[in-house]
């Protein structure tokens, strides 16, 4: 899902796996300072490795307070997240899938 196109009054419910939007984004950051490839195959492969790697955490809630919510997950999880991306990533760097 495109979270940035989503305005603050949007009512409209949805159910994320916030662990999946964090290590997503951790993922998009993470990778471009490896000296590694980046492409749409080893970031999405490195994201599947992390997210098996950690809990599931599902939660339903407005688009509107989407940001918001992921925001105070973020400072919960960022520690955890951190470590199986940056684990995930050696993974993929070490094996590229293609
Ligand atoms: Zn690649």
């Amino acid at each position: 899902m495109n979270i940035e196109k989503i305005t603050r009054d949007d009512e409209s419910m949805v159910l994320v796996n916030v662990l999946e939007e964090l290590v997503r984004e951790k993922v998009d950051s993470a990778i471009k300072s490896l000296d590694m490839c980046s492409c749409e195959k080893c970031r999405l492969n490195a994201c599947a490795i992390a997210l098996n790697a950690l809990p599931a955490k599902y939660v339903t809630t407005t688009k509107g307070a989407l940001m918001a919510l992921l925001a105070a997950s973020n400072l919960e999880y960022q520690t955890s997240v951190q470590v199986e991306v940056i684990k995930a990533l050696n993974v993929v760097k070490e094996n590229p899938m293609h």
